[in-house]
C-alpha cells in the first residue's frame, strides 16, 4: 500500500537551512517542495525594478495596485530537477537571491494583500499533499493542521556566517557585518509584524541546529517524516 501523504511544514529564523533540509527531504520522500520565501523575494524584485522601494522609500499602495499583474510560478529545471521560480513568465531564480533582495523582502512580506495572494497560491499547491513547504508562516497560518511541524533556528553568528559564505561563492561583493545585520533585521521585522509574524507553532519541534551537520540533521528529520508518515 501507497504511504499516506501528508504535508510537512518547517519554519525558522532567516538562514537557518530550512530550504537545504526541506530539499533533501522532498526528494528522499517524493515529494513536492516549495519555497514560499522564493515567492515573496519575487514580489520584491518587482517592486524593486519598478522603482515602488528602494533604500529611502516604499510606495506601498503602488505595489497593492499592481499585484494582479504579477504572477509567480514554478519551473523545474530540467537539469537540476529542482524547482525554480518564475516572474511574469522570466527566471529569476538567481537575482531573487541576491542581499538588494535581502534587504527589502521582509517589508515586502508584511503588507497583507500581498501575503493574502501568496498564500492563496500555497494553499492551491498543498491541496494535494504530498509536499515539504517552508517560510514563516506555513505551520502557524498557511497549514495549521500540517501533520509535521518543525521550527528551525540557531544562533545569529552560525546564521549569519552561512549565508556569508553562500553568498561569496556566488560571487556577491558583500561584507560579514552586513549580512549579520541583514539576518537579525530581517528576523525583527518577520517576528514584529502585524500579519502572520514567525512564531513557532505550538505543536511544532523545534531544531537549533548550531551544533548540527547536515547530515545529523536531515537524519534527525527524515527519522521525524517517517514516523509522521506510518502514523498518519
Ligand atoms: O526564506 P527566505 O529567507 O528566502 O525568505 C525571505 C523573506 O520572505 C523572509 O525574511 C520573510 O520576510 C519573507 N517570508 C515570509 N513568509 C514566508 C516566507 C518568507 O514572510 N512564508
Amino acid at each position: 500500500m501507497k504511504d499516506k501523504q501528508i504535508i510537512i511544514a518547517i519554519d525558522g529564523h532567516s538562514s537557518t537551512g530550512k530550504s537545504t533540509v526541506a530539499k533533501q527531504l522532498a526528494k528522499a520522500l517524493q515529494y513536492i517542495y516549495v519555497d514560499t520565501g522564493a515567492m515573496y523575494r519575487a514580489v520584491t524584485l518587482y517592486a524593486m525594478r519598478k522603482g515602488y522601494i528602494d533604500v529611502s522609500h516604499f510606495d506601498q499602495e503602488e505595489l497593492e495596485n499592481n499585484l494582479p499583474l504579477i504572477s509567480i510560478k514554478f519551473e523545474i529545471n530540467a537539469v537540476t530537477g529542482l524547482a525554480e521560480v518564475m516572474l511574469n513568465g522570466e527566471n529569476v531564480e538567481k537575482e531573487i537571491r541576491t542581499l538588494a533582495v535581502s534587504k527589502h523582502v521582509s517589508k515586502i512580506a508584511a503588507v497583507s494583500l500581498v501575503r493574502k495572494k501568496l498564500v492563496e497560491q500555497q494553499h492551491q499547491m498543498g491541496k494535494d499533499k504530498g509536499i515539504v513547504m517552508d517560510g514563516r508562516d506555513i505551520g502557524t497560518v498557511v497549514f495549521p493542521n500540517a501533520k509535521l511541524k518543525l521550527f528551525m533556528t540557531a544562533t545569529a553568528k552560525d546564521r549569519a556566517e552561512r549565508r556569508f559564505l553562500e553568498l561569496k561563492e556566488r560571487g556577491e561583493n558583500v561584507t560579514y557585518e552586513d549580512v549579520l545585520k541583514n539576518v537579525v533585521n530581517r528576523d525583527h521585522i518577520d517576528s514584529t509584524r502585524k500579519d502572520s509574524p514567525l512564531r513557532k507553532a505550538g505543536d511544532a519541534i523545534k531544531i537549533d541546529n548550531s551544533n548540527l551537520t547536515l547530515e545529523q540533521q536531515f537524519e534527525q528529520i527524515l527519522q521525524l517524516a517517517k514516523t509522521t508518515i506510518k502514523n498518519a
